[in-house]
């Protein structure tokens, strides 16, 4: 995971680095939405799209209306389509269009046609969603892939997942941008269920 460039102009900026420095995100405590990623994980097994998609629908619409959000679409796809490119990253299991509010995510890669673990899955279904709370719950004009959206990322995933949250270390590259230092993050972490 890196993060994207800063931009240069001072507006976009203001809204970059207030991004960065949001790394946390309030919880719902009520375990309805651990219930409903198990739903989805039954569902993967089913292999049967639809109730993945339904699954994923019910998981979203409980996370919208915990954040107080209009609640998002969700379209669940085979494979990915070819050359999916959001806001200049490649992503590589889903995207989110914050004009229309959807969110896509495809159950199986592009070229190998290999089935996406549920752990990548769950992942991408938060990911996408916390862009649709970047413009929907912080008002930012644009979503960032800042150190901080990755934290409350991780925040949501892991709590969904039921999985321990581990501290992220970040190193600087060369070029200004942050990447995960995944050596250090997960020898500070407590050992997590592995799948
Ligand atoms: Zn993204």
């Amino acid at each position: 995971m890196v993060t994207d460039n800063p931009p240069r102009k001072a507006n976009p900026r203001e809204g970059f680095l207030g991004s960065d420095r949001i790394k946390n995100l309030e919880l719902p405590q009520d375990g309805s939405l651990l219930a409903i990623a198990r739903s989805i994980e039954s569902a993967m097994k089913g292999g049967i799209t639809a109730d993945v998609r339904r699954a994923c629908a019910e998981f979203l619409g409980d996370a919208s209306k915990f954040y107080e959000v209009p609640a998002c679409g969700i379209r669940v796809l085979a494979a990915r389509p070819l050359r999916v490119r959001e806001r200049g990253t490649i992503e590589l299991f889903g995207d989110y269009s914050p004009e229309t509010m959807v969110i896509r995510v495809w159950m199986r890669t592009a070229v190998r046609k290999e089935v996406t673990s549920f752990g990548t899955f769950l992942s991408t279904v938060c990911h996408e969603f916390c862009h649709h709370l970047d413009f929907q719950k912080f008002g930012f004009h644009e979503s960032w892939h800042t150190r901080g959206f990755y934290e409350r990322t991780a925040v949501l995933y892991h709590y969904a997942r039921g999985t321990p949250l581990k501290k992220l270390f970040w190193v600087q590259t060369a070029g200004g941008r942050w990447r995960i230092d995944w050596q250090r993050t997960n020898r500070s972490a407590p050992p997590s269920r592995v799948g």
